[in-house]
């Protein structure tokens, strides 16, 4: 756990979130300001910086993040779609710096 990481405190329940989702890999939880009628957050357990430090020995828990997704969105009654954005580093809008995986939908999303 990075001590001064606010999605490591919600991992570790020190900061309350809404969970649609846990297991030993990785939590689902509620974007406290959402973009869309639905706004979900996937983060790993473990703690990575972002997706431009992720190396090869974090591709099995990258895979079981994506791979994770559908049963999420499906979950989420995200029939229609939805949109999944990885945000990287400040030219990419990256505000908490431990690897999240947005995912949006609910209605017809503008175009991005
Ligand atoms: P980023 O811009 O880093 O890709 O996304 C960070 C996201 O975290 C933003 O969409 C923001 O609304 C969300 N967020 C920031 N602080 C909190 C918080 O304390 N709780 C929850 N649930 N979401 C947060
Ligand atoms: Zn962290």
């Amino acid at each position: 756990m990075m001590s001064d990481c606010l999605f490591c405190k919600i991992e570790a329940e020190e900061i309350p979130s809404d969970r649609v989702y846990e297991d030993d890999k990785v939590i689902v939880f509620k974007d406290i300001y959402p973009k869309a009628s639905v706004h979900l957050l996937m983060i790993p357990r473990q703690h990575i910086d972002s997706l431009a430090t992720v190396t090869g020995k974090d591709q099995d828990l990258l895979g079981y993040m994506l791979a994770k997704v559908p049963e999420i969105a499906r979950d989420a009654g995200l029939d229609g779609g939805f949109r999944t954005i990885i945000n990287t580093g400040a030219d990419g809008g990256q505000e908490v710096f431990h690897i999240h995986l947005h995912i949006l939908g609910g209605s017809k999303l503008p175009f991005a």
